[in-house]
């Protein structure tokens, strides 16, 4: 089988859509007490045909929900899809169109789309479509084989409205709960770095934007530092790139811990990152920078037995009137590369910020 067949069975649209499993899960527990309900119904109704209709469709939805926990969705669906339609047109041809059990069958309709691929859904879609109209057909013309009482009649259907009204209510609430869920995480996954959980360089020059825009307008100072991992190349290099991955993240993690919370932390490069403290001058935002220089350098970098010596270098520059982004983190830049020329694990300020400063 190829690439393309693969991406078209049940078992990859569970990896692909995991959360519609779980609500046909849910769906197979109260379709199961539903047709309980109905077992009693039918009694009291003094329709024992249909009363035991409804312990076959029991225990076909016990099967489905067993067959959904073992992954074997394709076999789920097909009890799922048989006891609906079975149940659907036995109650309809039973005791008529007004008991309202082809009502099941619409709920069919979103469930097709998000279980199977959209041709799939498409043909599935076009031949519930066939088998409603003709059902609806079949009973303009027809007679209920097993007619009951007009209250009767009544009782069934209010009762299937009202599930339907129920069940539909269920999954359009879990429907948004997962639209929303999704959409968080994919704003989360566009604004982050995936390995140190840092905002990413294109969210952080945003988020930083619109910082200086609103710091800018009450006068307050904004400090940034650039503050990079010394000799990291050699960190790879000597230990591997799985623990120089481990350095990053406790980093980032140590930078995070001793900076504010309102301070916007970035990964800005490969082992680099930019951190931007509002309300913060050039010369606090040196101590900032000294004080996550000096909680690293304390730090016992060890993994897996192995020792790791790790220390940073950090450039400190403050946004002055007209700056740009760019422009102070040219500066802070600057001061960085005095840091590397200087010996390293230090930090520098721009010079030119301190003249106007
Ligand atoms: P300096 O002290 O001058 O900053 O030297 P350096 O070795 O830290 O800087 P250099 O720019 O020479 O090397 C940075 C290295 O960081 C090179 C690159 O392979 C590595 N690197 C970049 N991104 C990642 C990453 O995500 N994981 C790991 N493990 N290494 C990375
Ligand atoms: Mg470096
Ligand atoms: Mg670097």
């Amino acid at each position: 089988m190829n690439n393309s067949d693969t991406s078209k069975t049940p078992a990859s649209a569970s990896v692909r859509r995991p959360q519609f499993w779980q609500v046909a899960k849910r769906c197979c527990q109260i379709a199961g007490t539903v047709d309980v309900a109905f077992f009693f119904l039918f009694h009291l109704l003094g329709s024992p045909l249909l009363a035991w209709v409804n312990v076959i469709s029991v225990s076909m939805y016990i099967l489905a929900y067993q067959a959904l926990a073992r992954r074997r969705n394709r076999l789920a669906i097909a009890l799922i899809w048989t006891e609906v339609i079975v149940h659907a047109a036995l109650g309809t041809l039973l005791i008529g169109w007004d008991s309202g059990f082809h009502y099941y069958l619409l709920m069919f309709i979103p469930a097709l789309f998000l279980s199977m691929p959209l041709r799939g859904a498409l043909a599935a879609l076009v031949s519930l479509w066939g088998f409603y109209l003709l059902l609806d057909v079949l009973m303009w013309t027809g007679e209920p084989l097993q007619p009951i009482s007009r209250d009767a009649l009544l009782a069934v259907h209010l009762f299937n409205l009202s599930v339907v009204f129920a069940m539909f209510s269920y999954l359009s609430f879990f429907y948004l709960k997962i639209v929303s869920s999704a959409q968080r995480k994919l704003r989360q996954m566009a604004a982050t770095d995936p390995l140190t959980g840092l905002l990413n360089r294109r969210h952080m020059i945003d988020l930083a934007e619109r910082e200086l825009a609103r710091i800018q307008r009450n006068l307050h100072p904004i400090g940034l530092l650039l503050l990079d991992i010394d000799h990291f190349k050699l960190i790879n290099d000597n230990h591997g790139h799985e623990i120089g991955d481990k350095v990053l993240v406790e980093v980032a993690n140590g930078i995070k811990a001793v900076l504010r919370s309102q301070d916007l932390i970035a990964r800005w490069g490969g082992e680099e990152f930019l951190a931007v403290l509002p309300d913060t001058n050039l010369e606090q935002a040196r101590a900032s920078a000294e004080r996550v220089r000096q909680a690293l350098m304390q730090q016992r970098w060890s993994f897996d037995g192995k020792s790791v010596a790790v220390t940073i270098s950090v450039g400190v520059s403050e946004f002055q009137e007209g700056d740009e982004l760019k422009s102070a983190i040219n500066r802070a830049d600057r001061a960085l590369y005095r840091c590397k020329d200087d010996g390293r694990n230090r930090v520098e300020v721009c010079t030119d910020c301190e003249v106007t400063v």
